[in-house]
């Protein structure tokens, strides 16, 4: 007999909110039911293991079929019972997953769920589910829960030899799509790819007689001990690099790496690669996968993590994150401020411990590090501070320094009449030649920057640095820092001067003219009588002004860079 009841929530029907807010995308369905089918594993793996189950677990491969009308997610885990389909699928917003949690807290279960809502994500694609179910438990009676979208459910007895769950959909009209090998099959890899129990699409096909055909053999679609998870002990370097490449098929060796291991005071895994990054080049952003006890869930990290470490790539699981909830919710929840606070510190470790432990490796890769660290110094005042220790400044020379060091460069007289040190630098070794060689023949020690974000690091480090200016070489505050002694005065009169001036001011770019100071003696031998400067005040904040139209750098990377 079957039992006809309504499902408890307060609402007449909760179905249609759900088919349209709950989650944004309808995909996701996939993904919380095959969720659910692994929970119901791992629990009645908990179970065996402590002996409250005695039989066998046998094989507990969670299965994905579908036909011209239906897609079912098959699993041989704990089962429902019909108290328990009453309690935690009758009852929206009830989920078994805290009890179970709390039962077996010391066997360490890692159990997906934990909102009550996922199950009912499958209706934003069918027009009816059905739940055949027969539980663990010696003697359990198989039932069949079936519902079409109203707030009305049927509930009976049925026919089911092996214990497990079978989750029937019905897919209605508007998404037949799924109903696709293709699209199945893109889902499972994308959101189960690291599920902890294995989960067959089909079987394993061979080519034969001019055709593929099925194998007996199950095409398993996950990897599900990702090297994430297995002890940094357990790995090798070429185990990590492995893995970067499963992620990553198409990329380029990563430079290092840090597993992530942390259970107090949240839980969080993860392996986090330092991608090689050069000038110029096209940055991919957002490659950092977030999981939730390894089901994948976004890989649009802004807002989780600071916004420089969005140039790294690489998976974070945690269950502790928030996951179904809008990201305004996240970036104030305080756990993900830990997270990030956490991350942060685990990236400068691992700088400093390279640079500490193999300075000339650290030297050899900071082109390809230069940018992220830049970007994070700029960006994150912790990061600064931590940074500090092991940024580099190179000089023209290709030497190079810590801030510290280079300090200990700085002659007695490099300063201006304010008494702050002058810092000379150059963003072009070819078109300043002169300059830089006039002030290597004073002694002066010149930096090389000509990276993307130096003007800002420069701007950056006058700040921090006590009284200091960055200079470029060709500015017009250098002069009397490497202005040739009156031997090198050219004699012109001052009609003369301005004649020529005009002449050269006439084939300076047209910006504003006002930039340019044109004046006439020589910087040292050999080199032209004609010195043209710049204000380097006026011109950083037109280099500024370019790279930013309109907004202040700090927390974001300008377009025009494709980053
Ligand atoms: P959550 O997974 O967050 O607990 P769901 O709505 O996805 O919420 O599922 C609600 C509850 O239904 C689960 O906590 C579990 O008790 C039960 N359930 C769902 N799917 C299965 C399944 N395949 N096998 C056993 N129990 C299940
Ligand atoms: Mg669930």
């Amino acid at each position: 007999m079957a039992k006809v009841g309504h499902i408890g929530v307060t609402t007449d029907n909760i179905f249609p909110v759900i088919k349209k807010f709950l989650y944004s995308d309808h995909e996701i369905f996939l993904r919380e039911l095959v969720s659910n089918a692994v929970d119901a594993t791992q629990k009645l793996k908990t179970l065996s293991s402590v002996g409250e189950f005695k039989g066998e677990l046998g094989d507990v491969t969670v299965r994905v079929a579908f036909d011209d009308n239906t897609i079912t997610i098959s699993d041989r885990g704990i089962g429902m019972t019909a108290e328990e389909i009453e309690k935690y699928i009758n009852q929206i917003a009830f989920s078994s997953a805290e009890e179970f949690l709390e039962k077996y807290k010391d066997d360490k279960a890692a159990i997906i769920g934990h909102f009550g809502l996922g199950f009912y994500s499958s209706f934003m694609v069918s027009k009816k589910v059905e739940i055949v179910t027969k539980s663990y438990k010696e003697g359990a009676v198989p039932m069949k829960w079936s519902c079409d979208g109203s707030p009305e459910y049927t509930l009976e007895e049925t026919e089911k030899a092996d214990r497990g769950t079978d989750i029937i959909l019905y897919i209605d009209d508007e998404n037949r799509d799924f109903l696709n090998k293709d699209k199945i099959n893109g889902l499972l890899t994308k959101y189960c790819k690291f599920l902890p129990v294995p989960i067959a699409f089909g079987k394993k096909q061979e080519w034969k007689d001019g055709k593929y055909v099925d194998t007996a053999e199950d095409n398993v679609i996950n990897d599900v001990l990702p090297a994430w998870v297995r002890k940094p002990a357990d790995l090798k370097d070429e185990d990590y690099k492995k893995f970067y490449r499963d992620l990553y098929p198409m990329s380029d060796e990563p430079l290092f790496w840090i597993h992530l291991n942390v259970d107090y005071p949240f839980n969080l895994t993860g392996i986090l690669y330092f991608p090689k990054i050069k000038n110029n080049m096209e940055l991919h952003r957002n490659k950092i996968q977030l999981y939730c006890n390894q089901v994948f869930v976004t890989d649009s990290v802004e807002g989780i993590v600071p916004e420089f470490l969005t140039l790294l790539h690489g998976v974070i699981d945690s269950p502790d994150i928030p996951l179904n909830v809008s990201r305004s919710y996240l970036q104030s929840d305080s756990n993900v401020k830990k997270i990030s606070n956490h991350i942060t510190k685990k990236v400068a470790d691992r700088l400093e411990e390279i640079f500490k432990s193999d300075r000339a490796q650290f030297e050899e890769k900071w082109d390809n590090l230069k940018l992220f660290i830049q970007y994070g110094m700029l960006s994150d005042e912790k990061f600064y501070d931590r940074g500090a220790k092991f940024a580099l400044l190179k000089d023209v020379d290709g030497k190079s320094f810590t801030f510290e060091e280079y300090k200990t460069l700085i002659k007695e007289n490099q300063t201006d009449k304010e008494g702050n040190t002058i810092y000379l630098y150059t963003n072009n070794k070819d078109d300043q030649y002169s300059y830089i060689q006039a002030a290597k023949d004073k002694g002066y020690n010149v930096l090389h920057m000509d990276g993307q974000l130096d003007v800002h690091v420069v701007s950056q480090l006058e700040q921090k640095f006590e009284k200091s200016r960055f200079v470029r070489v060709d500015s017009d505050t250098v002069d009397n820092l490497i202005r040739k002694d009156d031997a090198g005065k050219v004699h012109l009169s001052a009609e003369q001067q301005n004649a020529l001036q005009e002449i050269f001011r006439s084939q300076l770019p047209k910006m504003e003219k006002a930039e340019f100071i044109v004046t006439f003696e020589a910087l040292g031998e050999n080199v032209n009588p004609v010195m043209i400067t710049q204000s380097e005040y006026m011109r950083r904040m037109r280099e500024m002004a370019a790279m930013q139209p309109g907004m202040s750098f700090y927390g974001e990377l300008p377009d025009s860079y494709n980053l």
